[in-house]
């Protein structure tokens, strides 16, 4: 597994693009911190069929840089990461427009890639 991940992480607010920095802290990916993506800068790539496995939010990350939100969330259908917060009930994809409810306990990083 890489020592660190890169992943989109998209504001659900202000749709504007992100990178989530993820840490591999004893067998598992802790999100470290979100910032936003450079303008002109590509996007991680992203590919289906990899498994990162569960990760959680890391006690220092600071939040969403869009909007402050203190966790996130992997949209159903495009697989793509958006911010959300830890008390939310309902989620809309910024990258794909889906909506749905929110699903409590653990977000597998399913689908991402590292760069
Ligand atoms: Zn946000
Ligand atoms: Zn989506």
């Amino acid at each position: 597994m890489e020592a660190k991940l890169f992943a989109s992480l998209a504001c659900a607010r202000t749709r504007q693009p992100g990178v989530g920095r993820f840490d591999l802290v004893n067998g598992a990916y802790v999100l470290i911190g979100t910032s936003r993506q450079r303008p002109g800068s590509a996007a991680p790539m992203q590919a289906d069929g990899l498994s990162y496995g569960d990760i959680t939010i890391g006690d220092r990350y600071s939040g969403c840089p869009g909007c402050g939100a203190d966790s996130f969330a992997q949209c159903g259908q495009c697989k793509r990461l958006a911010c959300c917060n830890s008390g939310d009930r309902a989620f809309r994809c910024p990258s794909c427009g889906a909506g749905g409810q929110l699903e409590p306990g653990a977000i597998r990083l399913d689908g991402i890639t590292a760069t």
